[in-house]
């Protein structure tokens, strides 16, 4: 049971390629060009801020979050993967979860920051390559949601 708002981005539509949703959120994968790994965890319901979510639901939230998170470090060997969640223009409680290397168009900045370098197609194109491994080590991992 779902409560959406028309016209949110993410109550209209499912906010990316839809990698596994539960009763209370899904995963999707982003297609940012430059960002090859780049995944959201998308709360169904409309919520603008995180402390709406009963303390059971912020575990979970987090737990998916931290899934994804470990499933990048894994496959992927990143320099680092940002989390974030803003929701200034989409009110909808989703957190990014990024997967950065060393050679991508802005690090070290928030990919959100100025642009530092051309990132090597090839090495996007690898990335890209390993999301199929990535997503079925997360589905495992994430088995245990309903
Ligand atoms: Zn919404």
């Amino acid at each position: 049971v779902t409560e959406k708002v028309h016209g949110c981005v993410l109550c209209d539509g499912p906010g990316g390629r839809v990698v596994r949703t539960a009763a209370r959120w899904r995963v999707v994968h982003v297609t940012e060009p430059g960002f090859p790994a780049y995944y959201r965890v998308i709360w169904h319901t409309h919520l603008p801020e995180f402390t709406q979510l009963s303390r059971d639901e912020r575990i979970e939230c987090l737990d998916v979050v931290a899934a994804i998170e470990q499933a990048m470090l894994r496959e992927l060997q990143p320099a680092k993967v940002n989390l974030a969640s803003f929701g200034n223009r989409v009110a909808h409680l989703h957190w990014h979860v990024i997967g950065r290397f060393a050679w991508d168009s802005h690090y070290p900045e928030a990919v959100w920051g100025a642009k530092q370098r051309e990132a090597s197609p090839d090495r996007l194109a690898d990335i890209a390559q390993r999301l199929s491994g990535l997503e079925a080590r997360l589905l495992v991992e994430l088995q245990r949601f309903t």
